[in-house]
């Protein structure tokens, strides 16, 4: 058959393919990417050179859902001198220094002051976190602990040239057409700027999948999306709202390069044909590997999987995103620390899912137990129903914008207190559960939450009107 043919042509290229990963992650690392901007550019017309990729730009202002496009950022110089003349903090040696999306600014301030701006990692004192502001107007630096401790007292010149006006948000999008409209979605993140596990690895994986794949003889059509994480997400399905019922399947890839086990992050269907075939692509591909239920934070998985789309996409991953990764969101997160077997083997992965599933699709038999299966599940969700409370999320549409509700920290990348940490979790379990079908004892259950604290956070939902009772 044609297609497995194709198929052992790009798994003997396998070696090249990881050189190439590599090389562009190189190439990629230095810039400073956000959730709009230049750098997010830049980056889309360096993949193009792999791939005809298209770029797509959303007017700030454009209201998508319960969100809003934002201004567009960028920045040309940021730094900080001491009372001494020294430049202590430098934009231009790592673009993690600036807190993302700081706003300009350029005066002298006493330290105490400067402090109020700084954001460091006391755990790791050589590290320098990354932080964005992406919907408060504020602004700030990061740098390593150790050398905030040596900060001494006196004035500080503080240079933020950076511009947030009206622009656009850009993205990039590419369809390989296949023999079917029926689609696979393959998507990930260009909104990170010098980390190369968390954003870059997605990136550089999906780009020489494309190209490998561009003229393939495929049986679904494949998209790829090159978004902005959550806001981009957001855009894109409102963009494309009347076309989703052609994704059949959907993974989100990040963070594939570190040397952690492989995990399958199901989708919140939980029983699709992905859910099926991914885990025993893992089984014979990985001497070890994870598989975990859909929950709702994460990757963009949280929009396509929000209740109304409720789409049949998964997610692939190696390191999760949490405090207890000590990689996650800072300086750590460099060159070093991406694997190339890891990246090789992540490769395979992908590429032997989207074999399987064109093999299955040219079978179809699959898909007819899956139907039967789905039904059999909907009789079980409605006897639950009548055990318990249940709850509707008045905006299933993707995620509501949690941080205008003061339901969700304003200062993002770094995770907060553990106390507000369940909070939020909470919050977003019940949104993305509270679909009619899931009750209160069922969220609780899932969730490993406990009941007081869902109690709690759907007495601020009601308040904040995302959230009613069914009764
Ligand atoms: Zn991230």
């Amino acid at each position: 058959m044609a297609d497995e043919q194709e198929f052992s042509v790009i798994l003997s290229k396998a070696d090249k393919i990881t050189e190439e990963m590599i090389q562009l992650m190189i190439e990629l690392y230095p810039i400073c990417r956000s959730i709009t901007g230049n750098g997010t550019r830049q980056t889309l017309s360096i993949i193009k050179k792999y791939f005809p990729i298209q770029v797509k730009e959303v007017k700030s202002g454009t209201q998508v859902f319960d969100w809003i496009v934002p201004k567009e950022w960028n920045v040309s110089d940021a730094y900080v001198i001491s009372p001494k003349g020294e430049k202590i903090i430098d934009f231009k040696k790592s673009n993690l220094h600036l807190v993302n999306y700081s706003i300009p600014i350029n005066k002298k301030i006493p330290l105490k002051i400067l402090k109020e701006h700084l954001h460091t990692l006391p755990k790791y004192p050589n590290v320098i976190p990354y932080v964005t502001s992406y919907y408060k107007q504020d602004w700030g630096f990061c740098l390593e602990h150790k050398k905030f401790l040596e900060l001494e007292n006196g004035e500080y010149s503080v240079v933020i040239d950076s511009k947030l006006e009206d622009g656009h948000l850009t993205y990039g999008e590419y369809l390989i057409e296949g023999k079917s409209k029926e689609e696979i979605l393959l998507t990930c993140y260009i909104c990170h700027p010098s980390l190369c596990n968390d954003n870059l690895s997605g990136v550089v994986l999906l780009t020489l999948l494309a190209k490998y794949l561009t003229k393939f003889n495929s049986e679904f059509s494949i998209r790829f999306l090159f978004i902005p994480e959550t806001i981009g997400a957001i855009t894109w399905i409102h963009r494309n709202q009347n076309n989703l019922d052609k994704i059949k399947h959907g993974i989100v890839a990040t963070s594939l390069g570190s040397k952690e086990k492989i995990t399958f992050k199901k989708t919140r269907r939980n029983n699709t044909v992905l859910d099926q075939i991914v885990p025993k692509i893992l089984k014979t591909k990985c001497k070890s590997y994870e598989i975990s239920d859909f929950f709702p934070w994460g990757s963009d998985e949280r929009q396509f999987c929000s209740p109304f789309f409720n789409l049949p996409v998964s997610s692939i991953f190696r390191s999760i995103y949490t405090s207890s990764t000590p990689e996650y969101h800072n300086s750590m997160d460099n060159l070093d620390f991406i694997d190339n077997n890891s990246m090789k083997e992540s490769f395979l992965i992908f590429l032997s899912i989207i074999s399987e599933l064109n093999k299955q699709k040219m079978s179809n038999n699959q898909l007819l137990t899956n139907q039967k299966n789905e039904l059999k599940n909907k009789k079980y969700e409605e006897k639950n129903m009548m055990k318990d409370q249940f709850y509707k999320n008045l905006k299933p549409k993707c995620e509501p914008h949690l941080t205008k509700y003061g339901l969700y920290h304003e200062l993002g990348g770094q995770i907060s207190t553990m106390q507000r940490r369940d909070f939020e979790l909470a919050i977003q379990w019940i949104l993305n559960m509270s679909d009619g079908t899931n009750s209160l004892f069922d969220i609780s259950k899932k969730s490993k939450i406990s009941y007081s604290l869902i109690e709690e956070a759907i007495e601020s939902l009601i308040k904040a009107n995302l959230l009613e009772k069914i009764t």
